[in-house]
């Protein structure tokens, strides 16, 4: 049984995982924190309850396995590292690492004696990993490519981890492809600037996680859209990332390298 804490657990994501977590009959959830703590317990699959708790410090006092961080931007890298530096693997599904931030951990990690891994992922969800594989597939064949990312208004970043991720891999696929030119009558209309793709991010009520990548040559246009329509689609991948984390030593970035 991977004994499982969840930092975040009352958030739209942290909630879910907890529920995963507690209907994993590989997993068990342990551990409960959030910044937001007033007296909140959550009722495990044996029936006992765990309290959520305002302090890192629960991670080791129930002896956690594995941490998994659904947080804020502003809030991830400093727990990450609490997590090294206590020998806890964590799984990062947080947005907002930058590559700088994810080197620093790489090398606390080895400083630390590599005692703990880190998997980090902008995205859980088994079908927005294979819309980034086709879209730097089909990439190689079109030399116009626009992201639109879609999500709810409570999102804390734009553009998202998986706009950022998706623009980076298509950049890859594709080096020394020139960046679209066009004026701009409002500034910002033709999005931000991620490697040289114009992103493009929508924020309102009733969406959940959302991404087109539309490839335009002469005459056709290809669009690859993913939707996920309810925070369930990001549990089988954070399950897996659970439960594959101590196989994988030191830093993981992204879920593809645990389907592969
Ligand atoms: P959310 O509903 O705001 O939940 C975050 C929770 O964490 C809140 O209860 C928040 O409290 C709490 N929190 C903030 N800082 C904390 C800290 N230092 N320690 C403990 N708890 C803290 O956000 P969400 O929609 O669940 O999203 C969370 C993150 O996951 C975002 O970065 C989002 O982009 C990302 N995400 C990733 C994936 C993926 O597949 N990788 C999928 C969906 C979302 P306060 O509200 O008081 O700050």
């Amino acid at each position: 049984m991977i004994r499982v804490g969840v930092v975040g657990a009352l958030g739209r994501m942290g909630s879910a995982v907890c529920r995963a977590v507690v209907a994993d009959p590989e997993t068990a959830l342990v551990a409960a924190v959030d910044v937001r703590a007033a007296n909140e317990w959550i009722t495990t699959s044996d029936g006992s309850k765990v309290q959520v708790d305002a302090e890192m410090d629960v991670l080791t006092q129930a002896e956690v396995d594995v941490a998994v961080d659904f947080t804020h931007p502003s809030a991830v890298l400093e727990n990450a590292r609490w997590c090294v530096q206590h020998a806890i693997d964590v799984v990062v599904g947080t947005t907002g690492l930058s590559d700088r931030d994810v080197d620093e951990l790489r090398r606390l990690i080895d400083a630390e004696g590599n005692e703990s891994n880190v998997f980090v992922a902008p995205n859980f969800a088994t079908g927005a990993v294979l819309m980034m594989r086709f879209a730097a597939e089909a990439a190689r064949h079109f030399p116009s490519i626009e992201i639109v990312e879609l999500h709810h208004d409570g999102k804390a970043d734009a553009p998202s981890g998986t706009a950022l991720a998706t623009a980076r891999v298509i950049a890859e696929s594709r080096p020394g492809a020139p960046a679209p030119q066009s004026a701009e009558v409002v500034p910002g209309a033709r999005g931000g600037d991620v490697e040289g793709i114009r992103v493009h991010s929508v924020r309102l009520p009733g969406l959940v996680a959302h991404q087109e990548v539309i490839l335009g040559s002469p005459g056709q246009t290809l669009t690859i859209r993913h939707d996920s329509t309810d925070r369930e689609s990001f549990m089988p991948g954070v399950l897996l990332a659970v439960k594959k984390i101590k196989d994988h030593p030191g830093l993981t970035v992204g879920l593809e390298a645990l389907l592969d």
